[in-house]
């Protein structure tokens, strides 16, 4: 993995765009991955916005296929009830469907997801899942189909390594437990304390240690300390100095 000193810059892609030319060739697949809670749904998100381009979050797959397998009554250590779920269970991520706050609408054939997927217990239980290899490969696959249209920005532990091995841009972000677990804490409307969702954390690290997969030339980018809006600041600059940019 390429090191990166993290200077959040005050010039931007766009401020690039005025100095040095009219046109940057922006790179067509940006991949985010790292642990829970570095900010990648974030930055995602923002960069997809900026950008305009879609917002694919992968994670949101393999918690979808656990609620669905717990749903049905599978029991979750049975791999291959599971796997042929995977190969049966037609799974969507589309524009929102309805306005409850909510950034996309996810489908678990045709059931809408999801808050459900937010559930601790789906979070308890989607690492054991996401384990499966034939439950990876069902997914990546469908993953995979999404990524070769293009224009999006894919977020998850695998994506640039396994998922989109070619896309031009992939950055790996990393911050410390303590740093992921405030932020966590401070997302959730029940204020649980930092000490418990330290330790749900640090648990889910373990358990995706073999999932989690940084690409040998992903750009890795420190994020404690960094707001959202810095860490942008810091990808749309990289971006304008990259070789061949404009
Ligand atoms: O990113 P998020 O926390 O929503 O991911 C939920 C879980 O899905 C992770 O803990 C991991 O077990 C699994 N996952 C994965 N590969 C991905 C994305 C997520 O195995 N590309």
């Amino acid at each position: 993995m390429k090191r990166q000193r993290v200077i959040p810059l005050a010039g931007s892609v766009w401020h690039y765009h005025r100095t040095r030319g009219p046109r940057m060739d922006l790179p067509s697949v940006i991949t985010i991955d790292g642990p829970a809670g570095a900010g990648k749904s974030t930055l995602g998100a923002l960069l997809a916005e900026r950008l305009g381009y879609l917002y694919f979050d992968t994670g949101l797959m393999y918690r979808a296929l656990t609620l669905a397998a717990m749903r049905a009554g599978i029991d979750l250590h049975e791999r291959q009830a599971v796997e042929a779920l995977a190969a049966r269970t037609r799974l969507e991520v589309t524009e929102p469907r309805v306005n409850d706050g909510r950034q996309y609408t996810v489908l678990a054939d045709d059931t809408d997801v999801t808050w459900a997927i937010r559930d601790p217990a789906v979070e308890r239980n989607v690492s054991l899942v996401s384990s499966y290899p034939g439950v990876r490969r069902e997914l990546t696959r469908q993953q995979r189909a999404i990524g070769q249209r293009g224009r999006v920005v894919m977020v998850g532990r695998d994506i640039g390594s396994v998922v989109m091995p070619d896309a031009e841009l992939k950055i790996f972000l990393q911050a410390s437990l303590d740093e992921r677990a405030r932020r966590r804490a401070n997302e959730r409307v029940d204020a649980p304390p930092v000490a418990e969702v330290r330790e749900a954390i640090a648990r889910r690290d373990a358990l995706d240690e073999h999932v989690m997969r940084p690409a040998p030339d992903a750009v890795v980018l420190h994020t404690d300390g960094l707001s959202p809006a810095e860490e942008l600041a810091w990808i749309l600059d990289y971006l304008g100095r990259r070789p061949g940019s404009a």
